[in-house]
Formats: structure tokens, C-alpha cells, sequence
């Protein structure tokens, strides 16, 4: 008899976050029926990256999808920080836009801390504001960085009460390590964060009971980094050369995350793929704070949004 090497259960985003979508637009559009509150976001790109072109008009899209109001400024490559700050000002006081986003990187004359510390922090729906990290760390209701709360959302979807895990976060980025982390902790979680300075990375690894990679290093994370059973959840989408040679040699690339897949699935409980994981979350939470920000500058409770 062969026995067949345990496979981890898939926790597919797609569909996640195309439910979460869903219940996003409908609670947006009881908030407009209810109370006459359109919720809008705003974004503002600056230049003419390609990447970030894709990246905007897909976010313009997916807000009019979910019935909400959406405003895309484009900017020119060679529009000052005096300019750009007049304009957030100015979204700053418009009381139909209720989130605001200014699409990174942005040109190397403007000073990107300056230009979103400008951005109102109830209006802040990327949570990058300081205002928002202070209150993720002191346990006040503020707006959450998308792609750690999206995260979060699928941990506790898949695992149900989380509290007195031991949880291992790779990356201790402003963006998704630190808040991944200030999260992890306000599930009453025990939390160790990792970064390029930590000894012993792998033995740490393996007394994950959670385990979040977010490093930006292809494949970084082997199978035999982790516990039997455990729930991972790989943030990273690095563009490695495609497998096949000739493809390579044109060019050609492919996605993966920081986690070996091949290996970590024969080992894991629950994993993310990459892509089609922690990908599609991070717009759907991307609604769901613009939602949640429109409720609040009407002084309205949001619907609770989980699954
Ligand atoms: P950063 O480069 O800002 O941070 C990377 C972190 O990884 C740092 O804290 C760094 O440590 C740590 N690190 C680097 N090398 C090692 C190593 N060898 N061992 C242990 N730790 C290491 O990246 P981000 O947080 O912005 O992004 C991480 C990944 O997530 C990237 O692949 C990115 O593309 C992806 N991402 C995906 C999103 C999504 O929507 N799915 C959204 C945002 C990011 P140190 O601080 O010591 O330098």
C-alpha cells in the first residue's frame, strides 16, 4: 500500500475576496439607500509608470464594480509636491470622497512621507498614515493597511479564534510585517517578528503555529522550515525567470511567493497560493475601508464585514 504525503488545504483568495466584494457592495449600497451616502475613493497617480497605470484603472474599475463613487486624478510626471499637496488639500475638505489613495512609488523630486502624511487619516483607506499605525498599536478603531488586514480576514475565516497561537511574521515592513504583527496581536496571538538580522530563521519558523512571509525573496521559505500542520500565509509576488529556457531567454517570467510552494504544501495544513492568495484580498480590503471610512465621516456604525 502506498501512503500519499499530506497535502495542505488551499485558501484560495479569489473566491474570498470576491465574497468579501460582495458583501462590501451590499453594505455600500444600503449605506447610500439608508442614508443618502455615496462612499467614494479618490486616486491620484503621478507620471506615467506602466505598472501603475494597470494597477490604478484596476482599482477605478473594481470601485464603480462595487457601487461606489470613484475619482482617478492623473498627473503629470513633472507636477511639484506644492501641487500635489494643493490637490490632497483639496480632497482632504470634499465631502464625497471618504478615501484617498496616492499610488506609490511616486517620482523621485516629490517626498512621498510628506505627500501621505498630507492625507486626512480618517480618509487614509491604505492605513499608511502615522496616525493610523498609532492607533493599530494602541488598540483604536482607525484604518488598517490592506494587505495585512486581508490576511488577518482569511486567518481568521480558515481558523476561527486565533488566540494563544504562536504566530512567526516574516518582515517587519511599515506596509504588511509591523501591522500583520499589531494585528496577530490583537487576536491575542504570540507574536515573533523576523527580519534579515534573525538567527536561526528556519528553527524559528518551525515553532510556527502561523506562518506569514513577507520578505520579497523568491522561494526564501523551504518545506522543511515548517511545522507539520501549520497555517501559512505568503505575502510575496516576486517575477522570477519563466521555467521554461526558451521562454527565459525571450524574457519571460513567472510569479512566485516567498514560500517554496512545491515543498511547503506536502507539510503545511493550510497555505496561500501565489498567486491567486493573499493577491486578490488586498483590493477587496481596499473597498472595505472605503466603505467603513464613508460610515464613519457620517457618523454611522459599519456593518461588521467578516464572513
Ligand atoms: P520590504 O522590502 O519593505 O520588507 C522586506 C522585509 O523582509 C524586511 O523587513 C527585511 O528585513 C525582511 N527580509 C529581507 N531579507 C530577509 C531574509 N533573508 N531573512 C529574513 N528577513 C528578510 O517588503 P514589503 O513588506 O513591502 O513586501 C514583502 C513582499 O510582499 C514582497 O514580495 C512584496 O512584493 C509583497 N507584497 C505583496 C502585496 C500583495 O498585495 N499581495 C502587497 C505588498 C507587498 P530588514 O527589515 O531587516 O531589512
Amino acid at each position: 500500500m502506498t501512503v500519499e504525503p499530506a497535502r495542505a488545504a488551499l485558501i484560495d483568495g479569489k473566491t474570498f475576496s470576491a465574497a468579501l466584494v460582495e458583501r462590501v457592495a451590499a453594505a455600500a449600497a444600503r449605506l447610500n439607500q439608508a442614508h443618502g451616502v455615496q462612499a467614494g475613493l479618490a486616486v491620484v497617480i503621478v507620471g506615467e509608470d506602466p505598472a501603475s497605470q494597470i494597477y490604478v484603472r484596476n482599482k477605478g474599475e473594481r470601485t464603480l464594480g462595487a457601487g461606489m463613487r470613484s475619482d482617478t486624478h492623473r498627473l503629470a510626471e513633472t507636477t511639484t509636491q506644492a501641487e500635489l499637496l494643493s490637490l490632497i488639500a483639496g480632497l482632504n475638505t470634499d465631502a464625497g470622497v471618504h478615501g484617498i489613495l496616492v499610488q506609490l512609488p511616486l517620482p523621485a523630486h516629490i517626498d512621498a512621507s510628506a505627500v501621505l502624511a498630507a492625507i486626512d487619516p480618517d480618509k487614509d483607506v491604505d492605513g499608511f498614515h502615522v496616525v493610523n499605525a498609532g492607533r493599530l498599536a494602541v488598540g483604536l478603531p482607525g484604518l488598517v493597511p490592506c494587505t495585512p488586514l486581508g490576511c488577518l480576514l482569511m486567518l481568521k475565516d480558515q481558523l476561527g479564534d486565533l488566540s494563544g497561537l504562536h504566530a512567526v511574521v516574516v518582515g517587519r515592513s511599515n506596509i504588511v510585517g509591523k501591522p500583520m504583527a499589531q494585528l496577530l496581536l490583537a487576536e491575542s496571538c504570540t507574536v515573533t517578528i523576523a527580519h534579515s538580522r534573525t538567527r536561526d530563521l528556519p528553527a524559528l519558523c518551525r515553532t510556527a503555529d502561523i506562518l506569514v512571509a513577507a520578505v520579497g525573496r523568491p522561494e526564501m521559505v523551504r518545506g522543511d522550515w515548517i511545522k507539520p500542520g501549520a497555517t501559512v500565509i505568503d505575502v510575496g509576488i516576486n517575477r522570477v525567470p519563466s521555467l521554461d529556457p526558451a521562454k527565459a531567454a525571450e524574457g519571460k517570467t513567472r510569479v512566485v511567493g516567498d514560500v517554496a510552494f512545491a515543498e511547503a504544501v506536502q507539510v503545511a495544513g493550510r497555505i496561500t497560493p501565489v498567486p491567486g492568495g493573499v493577491g486578490p484580498m488586498t483590493i477587496a480590503c481596499l473597498l472595505a475601508n472605503t466603505y467603513v471610512a464613508a460610515c464613519r465621516q457620517n457618523g454611522i456604525a459599519p456593518e461588521p464585514l467578516d464572513a
